[in-house]
């Protein structure tokens, strides 16, 4: 089996990526580990993720599925609460997506098939070929004992950051360790007047956001060393999922390094992971994913290829760092380390 490329992952990063690829005619091969879509936080989504949509051909399904739209989002601060609206143009009020995951990555795993990429679900690979030994340029992977080979790897593997792992790849973490937690809970919260919270603590942050169907998704995040801040978290979470807490996990800042090498890239949240507060994690993953099928066509016709992973490694890094620099604003309390790029 030889594809131009692979793709390990089909969340939003590695389905535009296969989209992408497929609309200037490059032979893709999609693997996913999951056999089919399960409930996933993120469903908030701005209005300018609508042209990338439209972009990748899915606007009109992504439309036609009815998720809530929402005007803006509530900050509050010191226990003040400000509504700050997305805004308004020549063709009405800008809104915003509830967009229920396992509806989204439906969309965009079916438009990645439609589009001709190879959609292998229930797919985990087990390793690496590299040309010439240890060093070099990643070749392929192994699948079930037999080898896939591609031009290039891209690793969508989210958080899991697969590819990553099996390179050994460093981690740049330049902020403090971060745990958040999520869930959904029933009932309308009529303050909210259906529109998203986003409530800023001296050391943590909770997110509110009506789906519209009468749930609320709700997200907790507590710096660890801030003790009196997570028990209170602890019991604010257990008392709004009424299941004791929700499910959890690691949201440390981080970018691998390199994103890019011969024959890889790295994507979404695989490349660069921010927590939740960054507020555009779907955002990121289909731009990193378009960028990086775009250059692998440029190669594809003669391109260079260190000046692509030089550019894609260049416009992924800027991001990070930006990003974190303004989010170590908004954490007063955090031990404050200086992005090291
Ligand atoms: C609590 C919480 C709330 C969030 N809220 C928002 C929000 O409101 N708005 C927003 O824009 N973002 C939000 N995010 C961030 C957003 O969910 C991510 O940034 C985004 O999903 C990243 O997309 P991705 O394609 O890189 O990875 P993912 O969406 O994680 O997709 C990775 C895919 O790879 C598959 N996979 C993993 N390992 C393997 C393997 N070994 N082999 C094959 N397949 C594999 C997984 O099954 C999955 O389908 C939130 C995140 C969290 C945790």
């Amino acid at each position: 089996m030889h594809v131009d490329i692979l793709i390990i992952g089909a969340g939003p990063a590695g389905c535009a990526a296969a989209i992408s690829a497929r609309q200037v005619g490059l032979r893709v091969m999609l693997l996913e580990a999951r056999a089919d879509t399960c409930r996933a936080p993120g469903e908030t989504l701005h209005p300018g993720i609508e042209p990338i949509l439209k972009k990748l051909g899915v606007w009109h399904d992504i439309a036609a599925a009815g998720f809530y739209r929402h005007r803006g989002v509530w900050r509050e601060t010191d226990g003040i609460r400000i509504f700050a609206p997305y805004g308004s143009g020549n063709d009405g009020e800008w809104l915003g997506f509830q967009a229920d995951r396992r509806t989204l990555h439906g969309i965009l795993q079916r438009a990645a098939g439609e589009a001709g990429a190879i959609f292998m679900p229930a797919a985990i690979p087990s390793g690496v070929i590299r040309q010439d030994g240890r060093r070099g340029r990643i070749a392929g992977i192994i699948y079930k004992g037999s080898e896939i080979r591609a031009r290039w790897v891209f690793d969508a593997t989210g958080r899991r950051a697969w590819l990553a792992r099996m390179l050994e790849l460093r981690a740049d973490c330049p902020g403090p360790p971060l745990r958040v937690r999520f869930g959904w809970k029933n009932g309308r919260d009529q303050c909210l007047q259906g529109q998203p919270l986003f409530q800023q603590h001296i050391s943590g942050w909770e997110w509110h956001a009506p789906l519209g169907d009468g749930t609320t998704a709700w997200a907790i995040l507590d710096h660890p060393f801030e003790r009196t801040t997570r028990e209170r978290s602890n019991s604010t979470a257990a008392s709004m999922s009424g299941r004791g807490g929700g499910r959890g996990g690691d949201m440390t800042w981080r970018l691998h390094e390199p994103v890019a090498g011969p024959g890889y890239f790295l994507l979404g949240d695989a490349a660069a992971l921010l927590d939740p507060a960054s507020s555009n994690g779907v955002l990121r993953a289909l731009m990193s994913g378009m960028l990086a099928a775009d250059l692998a066509a440029r190669m594809f016709r003669g391109g260079d290829e260190d000046s692509a992973v030089q550019a894609y490694i260049h416009w992924i890094s800027e991001l990070f760092y930006r990003q974190t620099s303004s989010l170590l604003e908004t954490y007063p309390a955090s031990p404050k380390k200086r992005p090291s790029a």
